[in-house]
C-alpha cells in the first residue's frame, strides 16, 4: 500500500519545474503532441490535491501512475540519479494526459512516456548514457525510444519505421504486452 509522503511529493514537484527537465523538447507521436510546458501546470494539480503522490516501498525503486485514483506512486522518496528522476518524468507524462483525458492506446502512451524519459537522460547525462535493461524485451523499448529521443534532442526528424519499431517493442514488453492495444484509460482528474 502506498502512503502519503511529503518527500516523494516534493521530489515530483521539484522535477516538474527543474531546469534539467525543461531541456526536454516538444514532439508529436501518432498525432499526439507533447510539450514540457505542461509540467509546471501539472504541479498546480498536485498543489490542489487533484493529483496525489504516494510512496510505496513495495514498488522497490520503480514508479507508476494510477489513472483511477489519479496518483503517482513512487518506489523511492528521493531521486538521486538521472535514471530515477527520469522515472518520475515518465509517470508525470501519463498524469499530464490524464488531466486532459487524452484518448490513446497503452502502446502509444508508453511510447511517448519512454521518449520523454529518454530525452531527459540524453539531455542531462549525455548521449553515451542510454537507459538499458538486462531483460532483452525491456531493453528493446529503451533502445528504440532512445533513438527517437536522440533525434529530437539533435533537432532531427525520426522516421515512420523508428515509430513502428518502438510501438512493436512496447507491445512485446512484459508489462504492456497484455493490453498494448487497449485504451490507456485517461479519464480526467
Ligand atoms: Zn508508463
Amino acid at each position: 500500500m502506498g502512503e502519503t509522503s511529503m518527500w516523494a511529493e516534493r521530489t515530483v514537484k521539484n522535477t516538474l519545474t527543474d531546469s534539467d527537465t525543461l531541456k526536454i523538447k516538444p514532439f508529436s507521436f501518432s498525432g499526439i503532441g507533447f510539450d514540457i510546458r505542461t509540467f509546471p501546470v501539472l504541479k498546480t494539480y498536485i498543489d490542489s490535491g487533484k493529483i496525489k503522490v504516494e510512496y510505496d516501498s513495495a514498488k522497490n525503486g520503480m514508479a507508476e501512475y494510477d489513472y483511477k485514483t489519479n496518483t503517482i506512486i513512487m518506489g523511492f522518496r528521493f531521486a538521486s540519479t538521472y535514471t530515477e528522476t527520469a522515472l518520475v518524468v515518465h509517470e508525470c507524462v501519463h498524469a499530464v494526459y490524464d488531466v486532459v483525458s487524452q484518448k490513446m492506446t497503452t502502446a502509444i502512451s508508453e511510447a511517448i512516456a519512454y521518449i520523454v524519459q529518454c530525452q531527459y537522460v540524453y539531455a542531462n547525462a549525455g548521449p553515451g548514457k542510454r537507459l538499458s535493461s538486462k531483460d532483452p524485451k525491456k531493453d528493446s523499448v529503451f533502445q528504440k525510444a532512445w533513438m527517437i529521443a536522440a533525434a529530437i534532442q539533435e533537432g532531427k526528424t525520426f522516421t515512420k519505421l523508428d515509430k513502428s519499431n518502438l510501438i512493436a517493442a512496447v507491445s512485446e514488453h512484459p508489462y504492456y504486452a497484455k493490453n498494448a492495444t487497449a485504451d490507456a484509460g485517461f479519464d480526467g482528474v
